[in-house]
């Protein structure tokens, strides 16, 4: 899937990756929001007490629930992304966070995660990536079964 992202602290860019969910193999964990929390986290592994709330996730589309439930746990303090497709008929009136189940909802109580306030011009680049690519990826994840 072509998801992209970055991460700041603060006002510094401190990784910018993509999704490595379809390559170079299946690892279906691995969208961009993962790779960037898990690169983070790696990071932070001997910080006890890493003000997650000073880190600003971006990404080039609305995260799914896998990780929404990640950013949940993490506690990253601002997700910001491109791209919300709200027309899609898995996407209905609500954002995905707001479809989360109660408990992830009280442990994201004090993030942000909102729809990124961009030109429309990068929004139409985001969704032209993201439905040039989810096709492909649907029909090779179903032929798996
Ligand atoms: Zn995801």
């Amino acid at each position: 899937m072509a998801v992209g992202g970055c991460l700041l602290h603060h006002d510094e860019v401190i990784a910018e990756n993509m999704s490595k969910a379809n390559s170079p193999y299946h690892r279906l964990d691995l969208h961009a929001e993962m790779v960037l929390l898990n690169e983070l986290e790696d990071r932070l592994c001997d910080d006890k007490t890493p003000r997650m709330r000073d880190y600003t996730l971006f990404t080039s589309q609305e995260p799914c629930p896998m990780c929404l439930a990640r950013i949940c746990f993490s506690q990253v303090g601002k997700t910001y992304y491109v791209y919300r497709d709200a027309h899609s008929i898995e996407a209905g009136a609500q954002t995905n966070y707001e479809r989360l189940p109660e408990g992830f909802q009280i442990l994201g109580s004090r993030l942000v995660v909102e729809e990124a306030d961009c030109s429309p011009k990068l929004k139409e680049i985001a969704r032209q990536v993201w439905l040039n690519s989810i096709d492909h990826c649907v029909d090779e994840w179903l032929e798996r079964y």
